[in-house]
Formats: C-alpha cells, sequence, structure tokens
C-alpha cells in the first residue's frame, strides 16, 4: 500500500533521472481530489493524447473539455520529450478499468486481458500523456520514448516498484488503444534496465 508522493518529490524525481521538466501553472494544486480519492497508488499509467502541436497538447491535457474536466494526467511528454507537468493529485486519465488487472498490478504479475470496466483507476495511478496522433503512422521520435522510459522509471524508483508496475491504457480499460506505436511490453523491458 503505497501513498502518493509529495508534488516536490515527483518533481525531484523526474528530473534526478535526467528529464526537463516543466512546472505548467499551478499544477500541484490542479486535480480532481474534490471528486475523489487519490490513493494508494499502485502505478503508472501511459497514454497518447491523439492531438498534435505541443502548446495545444499540454492546453488540453491541463484543461479537459466539458465532458471531462483537467488535468487529464500528471504529466504531458511532449515530442521533444520534455515533461510538462499539468497536474497533481487525482487526474482525470484512467478511468473505470479490470479490478483483475489492479489486482496483477498490485501484485507485480502478468497482467490479464482487461474485460471489465468495475475500478477506478484514477485513484490508483500516476498518469503521462504522450503527444501522439495514435494512428499508428504518427511517428514516436526517440526522445519522446527516452522520455516515456525516465518517467515511468522514475516513479517506479521512488516506491521501490519493478517495470510490472507500469501499464499503459490499453491494458486497464475495455476499449483503449493507447499508447499505439510501441509495445508495453518493449516499454516495461527498457523500464526493467532502466531501474538496474
Ligand atoms: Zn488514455
Amino acid at each position: 500500500m503505497a501513498s502518493p508522493m509529495s508534488a516536490g518529490r515527483f518533481l525531484d524525481g523526474l528530473r534526478a533521472e535526467g528529464l526537463t521538466v516543466v512546472e505548467v501553472g499551478d499544477w500541484e494544486h490542479h486535480n480532481r481530489n474534490h471528486k475523489g480519492p487519490w490513493g494508494p497508488v499502485y502505478g503508472v499509467m501511459i497514454h497518447h493524447t491523439v492531438t498534435s502541436g505541443s502548446e495545444r497538447t499540454v492546453e488540453i491535457c491541463r484543461d479537459g473539455y466539458a465532458e471531462l474536466p483537467g488535468p487529464l494526467c500528471h504529466g504531458v511528454i511532449t515530442k521533444d520529450g520534455t515533461v510538462h507537468l499539468v497536474g497533481y493529485g487525482r487526474a482525470n486519465h484512467a478511468g473505470l478499468g479490470d479490478d483483475d488487472v489492479l489486482r496483477a498490478v498490485i501484485a507485480e504479475k502478468a497482467l490479464p486481458p482487461d474485460n471489465e470496466a468495475n475500478t477506478d483507476g484514477n485513484r490508483h495511478f500516476y498518469g503521462f500523456e504522450c503527444e501522439n496522433l495514435g494512428d499508428g503512422q504518427d511517428p514516436w521520435p526517440q526522445a519522446q520514448l527516452e522520455a516515456i522510459e525516465k518517467a515511468a522509471a522514475a516513479v517506479c524508483r521512488y516506491h521501490g516498484w519493478t517495470e510490472r508496475s507500469v501499464i499503459g491504457h490499453l491494458e486497464w480499460q475495455p476499449g483503449k488503444v493507447d499508447p499505439r506505436g510501441f509495445t508495453m511490453a518493449w516499454l516495461r523491458e527498457q523500464v526493467r534496465d532502466r531501474l538496474k
């Protein structure tokens, strides 16, 4: 059972991993905590945004939209590999997912198929949104992939988690396809090597 780290520790951990981090507005206090709990935390979730243009991408992830108010994640990882912190606390990124998957993440075991939407993921996952159209064509620059790896590793390092605590939205919520363009198995290998 893990309490979320403080916003300050989150920022420090990302920088210590070698990331370029930009703090956007009052990110430390921008959250959805008034709508539900935040924590205990069990993992890190990776997403793609289905947007293009870094400025617009960061803005959408911070503000959200009428049907889904922001923040839509904690950190936005743009194509240049910069991490933009847009919120901290409960964020609208994971939605309802599968309790069997959550149990596997907690136990750091292989993930079962996500075929139920019965569990509040916004409570339990750190979230990174990654700028990409998600069409299978839009490239993932090396700098961005490295930043995703580092961001996930930074959170795992703080909590003493293995790469098994890093999951994709598509592994959590039925019907989701993100992230698309690399596999989570590949990303977890990178994170595992980085944590050695
Ligand atoms: Zn997603």
